[in-house]
């Protein structure tokens, strides 16, 4: 029987809820306050999934989920892929003085062996050509993905209007929708007005091109000060990031200069051909992050309410996965097999493979 279901927000976790109800034959209507494409954490973010790259602060189950998710967004994005989205894994690197943190990340991705390889200088140079006599160590993770957030979004909602979908620019609160809908899904992102449980931590982004340079892949410098990734877009624009900064609530959208500075200089340690790169754009973000970093969904089933919430670092990563139990439970009103690790129930020493 078709449903009306409400989604409000279309940052990555409500259009990817979106597309999977509104594929199930359902009527789904998406409320965003703002004009799409929105600007939010979405729309702002690195674009990669990397699993592998999160192990220190993501639990093994996680991970294995991160990599599920990423083999739904090929088929997800449908035509134009290649342009939005491409899986060449990530690059480590790390100078001289500070490869003892190659080696001391390397004791988390031992609980992954087989995911992740040494490579010395001539491998790097094989994967980056422009990375070429700078590194003599490094560690490539092949199975990891990224893509470029914005023309992914644009692609979901194109997807969603051809599926029947409609967007109304509107703000709005789940109890204005309940009478008119069988579901409201809740995926606003950061609203600690609304989930007291929730913490915001700010990230903050660079766009800066540079004729000088290319990447097949995402870069991660490793760095005692300054860590830093750098994720390479088309016409030689690389979204370089991000900053962690906790309990931030002011989502003004604006870059401290030191952040910038340190960005930046990372930028410039990495390749001396950025001193000469331009500045596209700065930006940040509040990401909404329970206490334990991972992602909830929170099912009221008298109310009909579901919220999707808590992505954090992994927006991209989980999403999908996300959105899968939620369209499998509206469904079915049963639980599928991923979704435990978004109940609340999660229980870390459970899962310990
Ligand atoms: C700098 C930075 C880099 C990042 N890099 C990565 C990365 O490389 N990989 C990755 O996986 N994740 C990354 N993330 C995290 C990722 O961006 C977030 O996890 C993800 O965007 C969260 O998506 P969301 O849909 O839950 O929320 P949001 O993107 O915040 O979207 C929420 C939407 O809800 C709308 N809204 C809010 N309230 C209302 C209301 N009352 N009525 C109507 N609309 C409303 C907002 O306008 C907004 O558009 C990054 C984040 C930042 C800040």
């Amino acid at each position: 029987m078709s449903k009306k279901i409400a989604i409000i927000g279309a940052g990555i976790s409500g259009l990817l809820a979106a597309c999977m109800n509104a594929e199930k034959g359902y009527q789904v209507t998406i409320f965003e306050k703002q004009d799409f494409p929105p600007v939010n954490p979405s729309t702002i973010a690195g674009g990669m999934m990397a699993p592998y790259s999160e192990i220190d602060t993501l639990p093994l189950s996680f991970v294995k989920a991160g990599v599920k998710g990423i083999a739904m967004w090929k088929a997800m994005l449908d035509g134009g892929a290649d342009f939005v989205f491409s899986k060449e894994g990530s690059l480590f690197v790390a100078h001289l003085a500070d490869e003892v943190y190659l080696d001391r990340f390397v004791q988390h991705l031992n609980s992954v062996s087989g995911a992740w390889q040494w490579v010395n200088e001539k491998e790097i140079r094989a994967l980056e050509p422009d990375l070429r006599s700078r590194f003599t160590k490094g560690l490539y993770i092949p199975e990891e993905a990224h893509l470029v957030p914005l023309l992914a979004l644009e692609a979901l909602f194109k997807k969603f209007i051809s599926l029947n979908g409609q967007m109304i620019k509107q703000e709005v609160q789940p109890e204005d929708l309940a009478l008119d809908y069988d579901w409201v899904i809740d995926c606003r992102g950061y609203a600690p007005q609304f989930d007291q449980d929730l913490r915001g931590i700010k990230g903050e982004i660079l766009l800066i091109r540079n004729f000088e340079f290319s990447l097949k892949r995402p870069v991660r410098l490793m760095h005692p000060r300054y860590p830093l990734y750098i994720v390479p877009r088309p016409d030689h624009v690389f979204a370089v990031g991000a900053t962690a900064i906790e309990n931030a609530d002011e989502d003004d959208g604006l870059v401290m200069l030191r952040s910038a500075m340190e960005l930046m200089s990372a930028c410039y340690s990495l390749h001396p051909s950025f001193g000469e790169s331009k500045v596209l754009d700065m930006s940040s973000g509040i990401r909404a992050a329970y206490q334990d970093n991972l992602p909830r969904i929170i099912i009221d089933g008298e109310k009909r309410y579901i919220r999707s919430n808590g992505l954090f670092r992994h927006g991209y990563l989980l999403s999908p996965i996300m959105a899968r139990c939620i369209a499998h439970y509206i469904e079915t009103g049963e639980e599928n097999d991923d979704f435990l690790l978004f109940s609340g129930r999660y229980n870390h020493a459970a899962f310990q493979e």
